[in-house]
């Protein structure tokens, strides 16, 4: 067997676990690595992507952010357009056919924010899945709509009490119900993240991003890009646009880490930038840690990027040099925020201001005639509170 088939990207990823999660996770692996191929299940998965999702989401030329700009051919990749607002719901609706097919009849995740408890619920109320959310007493009180949102689609919350109260509790809370409840239960996972087989299947899901992608840009510039932008948090969004350009050796690749309030106040999530090996959820990559190996506190404007991990395919891509990782401020990531909604009458969401932000650094620098795809993983709906507060509060 490859590494990959393994479960590792060069020394990243793998499994580590307690040994009562392994028949779990050996169960999932066997299903997918048998469906991943098969017909009839990527035909079931295309339909609800057409028909559901509203895939393809389009491949839209910014013809007045480049103008503005003045430099290379900026193009988004509109996950925005998506059934819930973001790319996340690729993932759930891949995994819930996978869980079905399983015969599972119970679907537990957990969430930070709640974007991810929300893909969830609504991928499981289409398939009338029993979906219960793992969520930390303090992220429910400060994600109440969010709460609201699970319940409307039939989601049981429940919030966790335990330590600090927030997402590193809830996992625990669902890896423990996993453990108890293998059989009936399926673990939705949210990002390219956590133990062997779950990077690999997220990243299968979220990869239709770059194969559109790649059959758009061909299609209006008879050519591939030169580069491809992507925001990272856990890495999902990112590795589902690069990874189907993986062998395009001419077109490069740029995460976009979260920078904070600045790498130089320590509040920042740039995991891949200033993280070192370690062993964080299961696996192995670049983790922000002490000295003892404990994840750090980490901080960003957008809650969907403040984890202390990342996937392992991006540490791998990061030692190979196949990607390049660049870090956004906060602040840069709200003037892309206000330079995008102005420019375009696009809203992205907070999270993707990031990858905007950065491919404006980027095409000015470069003759007209360079291509740039950016991946708008969200639209920022769900963020016009939050942008509406710290204006109040920091003056634009
Ligand atoms: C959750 C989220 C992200 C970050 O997750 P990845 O796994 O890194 O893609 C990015 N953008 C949006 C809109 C999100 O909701």
């Amino acid at each position: 067997m490859s590494r990959e088939l393994e479960g590792y990207y060069g020394s990243y990823g793998g499994r580590f676990v307690p040994e009562e999660l392994v028949d779990a996770l050996d169960e999932v692996k066997a299903l997918y690595n048998e469906l991943k191929d098969d017909a009839n299940f990527l035909e079931e998965l295309d339909y609800y992507f057409n028909q559901y999702v509203g895939r393809p989401s389009p491949l839209y030329f910014a013809k007045q952010l480049t103008k503005e700009v003045g430099g290379a051919k900026i193009y988004l990749k509109r996950e925005d357009l998506n059934h819930t607002g973001a790319h996340k719901i690729n993932n759930t609706v891949g995994q819930v056919l996978l869980a079905k097919r399983l015969g599972k009849k119970r679907v537990i995740a957990e969430t930070g924010a709640g974007q991810h408890g929300v893909a969830t619920a609504t991928a499981c109320a289409l398939f009338n899945m029993d979906c219960i959310i793992y969520m930390g007493e303090e992220d429910t009180r400060r994600q109440e709509l969010n709460v609201f949102r699970m319940k409307l689609l039939g989601a049981e919350v429940v919030s966790v009490k335990d330590g600090n109260r927030t997402l590193k509790e809830a996992v625990d809370a669902a890896l423990k119900d996993l453990i108890e409840n293998y059989e009936s239960t399926y673990y939705m996972l949210g990002s390219a993240v956590g133990p062997d087989p779950y990077p690999a299947i997220v990243k299968t899901f979220q990869s239709i991003i770059g194969r559109e992608a790649k059959e758009q840009i061909l299609e209006s510039e008879g050519r591939l890009p030169d580069y491809l932008v992507a925001c990272v948090g856990g890495g999902s969004n990112a590795i589902g646009l690069f990874s189907p350009f993986y062998d395009d050796k001419e077109v490069k690749m740029i995460g976009v880490e979260p920078a904070g309030k600045g790498l130089e106040t320590g509040m920042h999530a740039a995991t891949l930038n200033c993280g070192q090996p370690g062993i964080l959820h299961g696996f192995k990559s670049y983790l922000l840690q002490d000295d003892e190996g404990n994840p750090l506190p980490v901080y960003s404007i957008s809650a969907g990027l403040d984890y202390p991990g990342v996937g392992p395919e991006h540490s791998f891509y990061k030692d190979i040099k196949r990607a390049t990782y660049a870090t956004i401020t906060d602040q840069e990531a709200l003037d892309a925020f206000f330079a995008l909604s102005h420019i375009e009458g696009i809203i992205p969401a907070l999270e993707s201001a990031h990858a905007v932000a950065h491919a404006i650094k980027l095409a000015k620098d470069l003759p007209e005639d360079k291509i740039i795809i950016v991946n708008l993983s969200g639209r920022g709906d769900k963020d016009v509170n939050q942008v509406l507060e710290f204006i109040e509060e920091n003056g634009k």
